[in-house]
């Protein structure tokens, strides 16, 4: 069985770590949708098309067809390394410089035309668990197990400023909380595509679980 696994939910509820430990466990692929969305926010940033928070939508939609977007995997780390333009970017998107503007970049339509394009292509075949804010609604509507996570700003924040830690970077947690609301309403108030849970995902609440009991519910629901 070649299922197809959609995993969506709002900022920083630790849905690629989960889908990643999930991919693993079927032998199947995990593709992070997030991971195209910031490469091409930082293809944005390294032509200058966004200067001082202003987005040259124009200029960006003109040149979508050059970004060339591609996943590799560390032999050594096991980790999935994003690739654009063949150089690996994979630190370069994680930045908070990034996460600033990955969300007005993402409201573009042709910018999400293009993504998702892409993220039907990498997964037509199934065998896949791929984590974004769309692909149980519009990626791929008719995926076999659709999972929606939540958890509160609070908590979530939290996590994502204990990661930037471990990472060596001194991210105030105000400021983490701060995008991470940001980013969450940005997505859920676009009107192309916006962030939902759609009508037959199984909503996940992760508030009160680690890693382990939250790959543990997922497991749980994709063997019911
Ligand atoms: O998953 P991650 O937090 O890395 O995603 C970064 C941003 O990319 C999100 O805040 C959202 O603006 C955008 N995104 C999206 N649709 C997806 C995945 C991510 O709009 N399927």
């Amino acid at each position: 069985e070649n299922l197809i696994i959609a995993i969506d939910g709002y900022s920083s509820t630790g849905k690629s770590s989960m889908s990643k430990i999930i991919a693993k466990n079927l032998g199947y692929t995990h593709i992070d949708s997030g991971a195209m969305y910031r490469a091409v926010t930082l293809y944005a940033f390294q032509h200058q098309y966004i200067v001082d928070n202003k987005i040259d939508e124009q200029a960006l939609i003109t040149n979508l067809s050059d970004i060339k977007i591609e996943f590799k995997q560390d032999l050594t780390t096991q980790k999935n390394l994003t690739f654009l333009n063949g150089e690996n970017v994979e630190a370069d998107i994680r930045t908070m410089k990034v996460s600033k503007m990955v969300s007005p970049i993402s409201e573009i339509p042709a910018v999400r035309d293009y993504c998702v394009a892409l993220q039907q292509q990498m997964g037509e075949k199934g065998g896949i668990v791929m984590d974004g804010r769309d692909i149980g609604t519009t990626v791929f509507p008719h995926a076999d197990i659709k999972i929606f996570v939540t958890a509160s700003p609070e908590v979530r924040a939290q996590r994502r400023f204990l990661e930037y830690q471990q990472q060596g970077k001194d991210i105030p947690l105000v400021e983490v909380l701060k995008n991470v609301n940001e980013r969450d309403y940005i997505d859920s108030h676009r009107t192309y595509s916006p962030l939902r849970k759609a009508d037959d995902a199984i909503e996940v609440d992760n508030s009160n679980m680690n890693l382990e009991e939250t790959v543990n519910k997922v497991m749980e629901i994709i063997n019911s």
